[in-house]
């Protein structure tokens, strides 16, 4: 059946694209990449022949028609970005939209993302968390963001430049505090995969006195917010405690 696949590719180490995605690489009748050059050394490794076309933020609208046209000519066709999840902080929404109201079949491939991979290995809660992808890079737009999610009580998790990763974990002690739990994941996967754990305070000063740790890839994850125990209480129970302890002798 003619479908679009979502494939994932590695986020660094080559041995974690699946033996069903190179299957799928090798099977359609075109893969659309972010970037077709960087794209065909992955592709180049795994003995991968398809043909490629260019797909990115600036032609993605107008590429979503022909891949339409392509898969009504009876084409099956692979999505993959540079690294990880197609969509995630990366291209392919508007040819997903396009493609499904055309009518066409979506498949997506589980595989490598940043995000999930640096959450699952943070020692941060992990049942409710809110991916909120790149931080602004202009200072008012970032600590506006970061007040919007400030009592958020889900585990944040952003994505970051290193050449932004100071400014940004700065910005996240000043607005959510010097206390916030912070992990920072980096080059994860990578030869010099590091997770620096701490309160934000702490996390800064590790970063700003160490320049190895403002480069490579890196997710940022910051803990929840937390009521203090006494706020935790609900209203009703300290009454009732209140009323035990005058009962007490
Ligand atoms: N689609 C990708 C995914 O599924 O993770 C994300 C693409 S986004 C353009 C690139 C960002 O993802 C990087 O700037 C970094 O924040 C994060 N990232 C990608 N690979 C990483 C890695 N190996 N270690 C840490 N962060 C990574």
């Amino acid at each position: 059946m003619v479908s679009l696949y979502i494939v994932p590719t590695p986020i660094g180490n080559l041995g974690d694209i699946s033996a069903r995605a190179l299957e799928v690489l090798q099977q359609v009748d075109l893969i659309a990449c972010e970037d077709t050059r960087h794209s065909g050394k992955l592709l180049s490794h795994f003995g991968i022949e398809t043909r490629k076309t260019a797909l990115h933020d600036h032609n993605e609208r107008d590429r979503a028609q022909w891949i339409v046209e392509q898969l009504a000519s009876g084409k099956s066709i692979a999505l993959i970005s540079d690294a990880g999840t197609p969509l995630i902080s990366d291209p392919g929404y508007h040819l997903v939209n396009h493609v499904r109201q055309a009518g066409y079949r979506v498949v997506p491939l589980p595989g490598a993302c940043a995000a999930i991979t640096a959450l699952s290995a943070s020692g941060l809660p992990s049942d409710r968390f809110s991916f909120e992808g790149f931080l602004p890079s202009k200072e008012k737009a970032r600590i506006d963001k970061l007040e919007m999610l400030k009592e958020d009580p889900r585990t944040l998790i952003f994505y970051e430049s290193p050449h932004r990763i100071v400014y940004s974990l700065r910005a996240i002690a000043q607005v959510l505090g010097d206390d916030r739990q912070v992990v920072m994941a980096r080059e994860v996967t990578k030869t010099f995969e590091t997770f620096l754990t701490g309160t934000a305070a702490e996390v800064v000063a590790m970063v700003e006195a160490d320049d190895n740790q403002q480069k490579g890839e890196i997710v940022l994850m910051c803990h929840g917010f937390a009521l203090s125990d006494e706020e935790a209480i609900p209203a009703v129970a300290v009454a009732t405690l209140k009323l035990l302890s005058e009962e007490l002798p």
